[in-house]
């Protein structure tokens, strides 16, 4: 049995529904795709679409962008032909944002039908929505709860944002409208956690999961992994937003960390690397800082092992693609494919590693190439 399939590392996902937001799937059998936001003004046409450029660089799958105003929601014209990524709009209470964005070519409009007001201009979005083949998503947060329900529960508390989600929810239902995700975020990840995993029992809708406002880079992506974790780790989740008040490159990065530990995606170099010690044979904080910005442009997933001394370094250069132990001397050891390759003196040890490593993407590429040719030339 490959490590990778061993039964402790196996993530039951809970069962879903299977929406598109635009071109990507989300819920069902999909990969859980990555999401993050912008945080340009809409209205600044060329820098919406620079960031939302940079984010499908990191990986993001979906990108949201805001729309408080109708010369945002008709930025979107402009912005939807010049990106890759499906675009979602994040509306609030206007509802002729939500048709805008859907006319202007938005895949999936972020917005809660209980806070648009009559059945009519509810009707309106769906219609809208239905024309233009947009998804929606149900976004209940604990700090904007509806007033009845924190009369009836006293608080912002997991039955009130379910109860809160099931409203919603019951409003699309009404409108033949299932073309939709649901969140039900928490700044409190006790909550958070707690709303979801009883949203994930109430509905089979995908969820859309997130702590909010979780904070700044160290403690967002902490708080964030907490809760997420927990959440991925009993396989409730169908697409990830981590909320830092940082760079939004940063989310999509610490999204796919998340992912790539839990073993539920794969996308770019794994590093595996020692905290260091006196034991050290080379500066290895130093070399894993500079390597994960040398090697951040590949997209294969694949594995490297960078350990500073020989009580780590073989055992997990084993579970590698490339592996790398210090020796004395100056000499170190390099692994290819888990097994003892040749070896390197202290010198170069970073362009050796990145050459070796973007070698060795090459190759796995061909190899599914072929792999995928193969199977394509027997299905026919
Ligand atoms: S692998 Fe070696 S250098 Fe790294 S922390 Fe362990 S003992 Fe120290």
């Amino acid at each position: 049995m490959s490590a990778a399939v061993r039964a402790y590392r196996q993530i039951q996902r809970r069962k879903s529904r299977l929406i598109h937001v635009g071109k990507v799937p989300v819920g069902g059998d999909s990969p859980i795709t990555v999401q993050s936001m912008t945080n340009t003004r809409t209205t600044d046409i060329q820098a919406t679409i620079d960031q939302i450029r940079q984010l499908e660089i990191a990986g993001a799958d979906i990108v949201r962008v805001s729309c408080p105003d109708e010369e945002s929601s008709a930025a979107l014209k402009h912005i939807v032909p010049e990106v890759t990524v499906p675009i979602v709009a994040d509306i609030h209470f206007h509802y002729k944002r939500g048709i805008e964005a859907a006319q202007n070519g938005a895949a999936c409009l972020r917005i809660n039908p209980g806070n648009i007001g009559s059945k009519e201009r509810v009707a309106e979005v769906v219609k809208a929505a239905k024309d233009h083949n947009c998804s929606m998503r149900i976004g209940v947060n604990a700090g904007s709860l509806e007033r009845e329900l924190l009369e009836k529960y006293g608080e912002p508390c997991p039955e009130a944002m379910v109860e809160s989600a099931l409203n919603h929810i019951r409003i699309l239902e009404d409108h033949d409208f299932f073309n939709f995700k649901i969140s039900c975020k928490a700044s409190d990840v006790f909550l958070a956690v707690a709303a979801y995993q009883a949203l994930a029992e109430a509905c089979d809708y995908p969820l859309h999961i997130g702590v909010t406002e979780a904070g700044g880079l160290r403690s967002g992506t902490v708080k964030s992994s907490i809760g997420l974790g927990m959440l991925l780790w009993s396989g409730i989740g169908d697409t990830v937003r981590v909320s830092l008040s940082a760079d939004p490159v940063e989310e999509v990065k610490v999204g796919f960390d998340m992912l790539k530990s839990l073993g539920l995606r794969h996308r770019g170099v794994n590093i595996i690397s020692c905290p260091s010690c006196a034991r050290q044979q080379f500066d290895v904080i130093k070399t894993v800082e500079v390597l994960e910005q040398r090697l951040a442009h590949i997209t294969t997933p694949m594995t490297v092992s960078v350990i500073g001394c020989v009580v780590n370094g073989p055992g997990e250069a084993t579970m590698t693609d490339i592996g790398f132990t210090g020796g004395g001397k100056g000499t170190h050891q390099v692994y290819i494919n888990g097994l003892p390759n040749h070896r390197l003196k202290d010198e170069g040890i970073v362009d050796h590693l990145v050459s070796l490593v973007e070698d060795k993407a090459k190759q796995i590429e061909a190899e599914r190439a072929a792999a995928e040719a193969e199977a394509a030339q027997a299905a026919e």
